[in-house]
């Protein structure tokens, strides 16, 4: 079968919200609108991995950048991306497209706006070390599955090459 050759590389909790703190579970499973977009386009996914939830468990109290940000949990951080990078970098070599990374705004560890989570600081870091520049896009504060989300749907199918 031919493939598309396009990836895109997804916060963990987009794919399994199981993995975070447990009043902020914004779906039931998975961001399902979200994916189905993805999955439509025929785009392949990379699962970051959660780091707080390796850190601190599935019952963790929630907690801010400031109180996450120790060498302890950076260390992990760095740990679990290597494999990330390496599977970009595989798919880099041989010619395909990966289309961006898509976080989760305002969380401490994998928000991608102004003020970067632990987590996309040490992605940025390896990426820049490998000379790879990705677009980034954020799943808004707001997004509850089965709400409209307009134009956060607007940038994501932008995101996508559509
Ligand atoms: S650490 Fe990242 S992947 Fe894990 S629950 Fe928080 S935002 Fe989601």
């Amino acid at each position: 079968m031919h493939r598309k050759k396009k990836i895109i590389i997804l916060s963990h909790c987009i794919l399994n919200q199981n993995s975070v703190v447990h009043p902020l579970a914004r779906a039931k499973g998975a961001y399902t609108a979200i994916i189905e977009k993805i999955l439509q386009e025929e785009i392949g996914i990379i699962q970051l991995p959660c780091p707080e939830l390796l850190h601190l468990g599935e019952n963790r109290p929630p907690m801010t950048k400031k109180e996450y940000d120790t060498p302890e949990f950076r260390r992990l951080c760095k740990t679990l991306l290597q494999n990330t990078m390496m599977q970009i970098q595989e798919y880099q070599r041989n010619g395909y497209e990966i289309l961006g990374i898509l976080g989760i705004n305002e969380s401490p560890t994998c928000s991608l706006l102004e003020e970067r989570g632990v987590l996309m600081e040490e992605f940025e870091s390896a990426l820049s070390n490998a000379k790879i520049k990705l677009p980034l896009l954020g799943v808004p504060a707001d997004y509850l599955e089965g709400e409209a989300h307009e134009n956060f749907f607007t940038t994501l199918y932008a995101f996508l090459g559509n």
